[in-house]
């Protein structure tokens, strides 16, 4: 152990013992758990029973939580030291791992599309924390998966992702996932008899597959919509409708992306995600 750390942890430690076992010298400065919360506890004369079951849980609570203040001050004392550890702090536990001892796995995705509820849409990841040392027990750690590559940037060993988890690293990957579900939803468009389907002119990849129809006005009618009538051919895939809807959006403020219009990427005439309509060819 470096020399700074060595002497924070003594230091630390002989705190520790002394602010639990309280000598008179400790005493006599006020650090004590009474002194300390006092004004919360209130008066032990007024109210013996309430002011003792008040300084007994605050004085649990304080001498629980004096390792996770040693392992704060590790960091400041040694600032490369918290890069070697991987950490995991909940409600009522903390659970760490030695970088060097461990290895990170990805085990899990759930996605939450775009709601009334959720702003944006976000997807939790958890990954699971194995440790090669015998008395750590495997932990779990659950993460935003546009915070990912910070913490993958920070791992001395890559993540395993065994289980295949496609990992949307932005709030527009996130969106085009939202906005494909809604498009299912929405009423189908049949094509007329006879006319083929071209590649999507944004991709080439796959055939075009969605066509934009003026619909949202009947399905709402009371509210003025501004969408307008697009008489193109269908010339788009779906992902790629996606993405020139979400690049057309204020980047700060996903939360109005699916109730806002852009204009059709061939004839600018404006639609909103209820005009996009899965084309469904004639056989
Ligand atoms: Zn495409
Ligand atoms: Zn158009
Ligand atoms: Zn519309």
């Amino acid at each position: 152990m470096e020399t700074p750390e060595l002497s924070f942890t003594l230091a630390y430690w002989v705190f520790c013992l002394c602010f639990v076992f309280t000598p008179n010298e400790f005493r006599s400065a006020g650090l004590t758990v009474q002194n300390l919360f006092s004004s919360w506890l209130g008066s032990e004369d007024m109210g013996f029973v309430q002011y003792h079951i008040r300084r007994s849980s605050v004085t649990l609570l304080v001498h629980s939580a004096l390792p996770l203040g040693y392992y704060l001050g590790m960091c400041l004392a040694a600032p490369e030291h918290h890069m070697e550890h991987i950490l995991e702090v909940s409600t009522y536990s903390v659970s760490m791992a030695l970088q060097s001892q461990c290895q990170v796995s990805m085990v899990h995705s759930r996605q939450h599309h775009m709601s009334p509820d959720s702003a944006s849409p976000t997807q939790i990841l958890t990954l699971k924390v194995d440790s090669t040392n015998r008395s750590m027990s495997p932990f779990h750690i659950r993460l935003n998966s546009i915070e990912y590559s910070e913490l993958r940037d920070k791992l001395h060993s890559p993540v395993q992702n065994l289980t295949n988890v496609v990992i949307y690293q932005s709030v527009s990957e996130l969106f085009l996932d939202t906005f494909r579900a809604q498009v299912q939803d929405n009423p189908m468009y049949s094509l007329p008899r006879g006319q083929e389907l071209e590649p999507c002119i944004g991709c080439m990849l796959v055939a075009a597959n969605v066509k934009l129809l003026q619909l949202c006005q009947s399905q709402d009618s009371d509210s003025d919509s501004d969408c307008q009538r697009c008489q193109c051919r269908p010339m788009w895939c779906v992902s790629c409708m996606g993405r020139w809807f979400a690049s057309r959006q204020n980047q700060q403020r996903p939360e109005t992306w699916l109730s806002s219009k852009v204009p059709c990427p061939t004839c600018r005439a404006n639609f909103c995600v209820l005009d996009v309509c899965v084309v469904r060819s004639s056989s």
